[in-house]
Order: structure tokens, then sequence, then C-alpha cells
């Protein structure tokens, strides 16, 4: 830690408290995750300690680098690539409006993030606004990724607040276990939508039955036709029949067709087997008009 001088507060995450720190040989800004285990006493288990020396290997340009794991008995701090906000913070400052390109650009940047951990087999099941994060010059970075699997699916977060359902699919709230990339995606379709509208939640739910209600609501609710295997998951309860919404057009009303396309027929789909992968995904006529700078990144 001496390698470090904290500078500030900068939140508190599912896992622990974020700073922003200096590296006092090089200068270096970057960001300290202290990680909360559920057990401090018993310290870090080897086996996150195995996931999390994975996650240093996985550099790409739209994932919040890790630089460094420091590991005392108890102790484990995560060292970042800092970033200048996340997405929920950039919601907050823009006034209700965000310029069509850029919701393009983000979920673009948002799906290569996404493609390259699940090619690595790595999944970040609690994608959430939060932690996506957004440098000045529009690079979009995915933070968190494999620390579910590392330290297990958050329940609560380190400071008591329940972990949000927001972005969960009906597969996950039906209590399945066999988590694929598809959760996701899944995640991915809800910020899409969130995007688009600025920064409104599509699917706001209170708890597990609000949650279900209100994907349903919009969606359809699956039938064993539309969705094999549904009423066998370990939480399944039935809910009523509600039809696909005809006024979907007006739940994303600044998103043009080919977008509600990606978002509607390939994203938010209640069957995981159906959703489309990031790979596919980027290639989307959505993103035939991106520009080039992004595209290239
Ligand atoms: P998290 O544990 O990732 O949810 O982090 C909690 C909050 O800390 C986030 O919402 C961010 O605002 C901030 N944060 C996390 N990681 C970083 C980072 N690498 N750079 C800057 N801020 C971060």
């Amino acid at each position: 830690m001496q390698k470090y001088e904290k500078l500030e507060k900068i939140g508190e995450g599912t896992y622990g408290t974020v700073f922003k720190a200096k590296n006092r040989e090089t200068q270096e800004i970057v960001a300290l995750k202290r990680v909360r285990l559920d057990d401090d006493d018993e310290g870090v288990p080897s086996s996150a300690l195995r996931e999390i020396c994975l996650l240093k290997e996985l550099k790409h340009k739209n994932i919040v680098r890790l630089h460094d794991i420091l590991h005392s008995e108890k102790k484990l701090t995560l060292v970042f690539e800092y970033c200048d906000q996340d997405l929920k913070k950039y919601f907050d400052s823009c006034n209700g409006e965000i310029d069509p390109d850029n919701v393009k650009s983000f979920m673009y940047q948002l799906l290569r993030g996404l493609a390259f951990c699940h090619s690595h087999n790595v999944l970040h099941r609690d994608l959430k606004p939060q932690n996506l994060l957004i440098n000045k010059n529009g690079e979009l970075k995915l933070a968190d990724f494999g620390l579910a699997r590392a330290f297990g699916i958050p329940v609560k977060c380190y400071s008591a607040e329940v972990v949000t359902l927001w972005y969960r699919p009906p597969d996950v709230l039906f209590g399945a276990k066999l988590y694929s990339t598809s959760i996701d995606m899944w995640s991915a379709g809800c910020i899409f939508a969130e995007l688009a509208n600025a920064g409104r939640p599509l699917f706001p739910g209170n708890d597990v039955d609000d949650q279900l209600k209100r994907i349903f609501k919009l969606l359809g609710t699956p039938t064993d036709d539309t969705w094999v295997g549904m009423t066998e998951l370990p939480e399944y309860k039935p809910y009523p029949m509600y039809h696909v919404n005809p006024t979907w057009q007006q739940v994303v009303p600044k998103l043009n067709s080919k977008g509600r396309d990606l978002l509607q027929v390939s994203l938010l789909i209640c069957n995981p087997g159906q959703r489309l992968s990031a790979e596919e995904g980027m290639q989307h006529g959505y993103f035939s008009d991106l520009n080039p700078a992004v595209k290239q990144g």
C-alpha cells in the first residue's frame, strides 16, 4: 500500500469502498477497490484469489484494466485504471438528453467489451450503469468483470443496500443457476433502453415478483412453447398471460427502427437461448453508420 497515496473516496460499490489514489513512483492516478469479504476474519479464499489473478490478463480497451492485486493476510485491494465517471453519474449530468450518436457509440463499446470477455469465458453477471465507466473522450469501459465468479453473485452491497434486480434476466429471476453469456446480454438490452431514454431505467422493479411482471407486461408472458424448460426452473411460478405491449415503440421513442430491432428482437428475449451474442450484436445493422473512429477504436 506504500506504493499508493490515497486521494479521496470515490464511491461505495458492491464489493467495497473505492478510492482515487496516486502511484507514488509513476504519479499515475488509479482507483483502489478494497474488497470486503462476507467473513473478513477468514481471510481471502484461495478460489477468489485464483479468479482475480486470471482477470489481470483480461486486457482490452473496453474493460477497466486491473493493474495490480494487493493481498495481505486478511485484506484484498484491487488496483484499477482510473476512469472519470460512471454511466449513472453521466445520466445525471446530461439533463434527459443524450445524442443518438453517443447512444450508439456507448452501446457498441459495451458489446465489444462483452464480446471480448465472453470469448475468454468470463461473465459479468451484474452489469448495470454504475459499473460502466466513461472517460472524458467518450470511451466506455466495463468494471467489476469476473468479480461475481470470484466472490459469489452479489445479494447485498457491502453497504447492506440490496443489489438491484433491474438488469437481471427472467431466467435468473426464476432461479436458473446455470449462468451463461446470455445473462449479460439481457443486462446489455436493459442498459441500451436506458441509454436511449437518457437514464430512465426500463424495468425498475421493487422485488422479484414486480420485476418479472414489469418484464412480461412489456414483452408478453413466455409459454412453454416459446421458452422450453421455463416451467422447470427452480423458482418458476406462473404469471398472468400478458401479450406483447403494442405501444412498445413509445417505450424507446428516440431509438430508430434498427435500434428497436436490436433491442426487442435480439436482446430483450425471455428465452435465454434465443438472445443474440455480443459478437453478433456488433454486426447488427443499427451500427452500420457508426462513427468509424469508434469502430476502429
Ligand atoms: P463498483 O464497486 O465498481 O460499483 O464501484 C462503485 C463506484 O466507484 C462506481 O459507481 C464508480 O463511480 C466508482 N468507481 C469504480 N471503479 C472505478 C474506476 N476504475 N475509476 C473511477 N471510478 C470508479
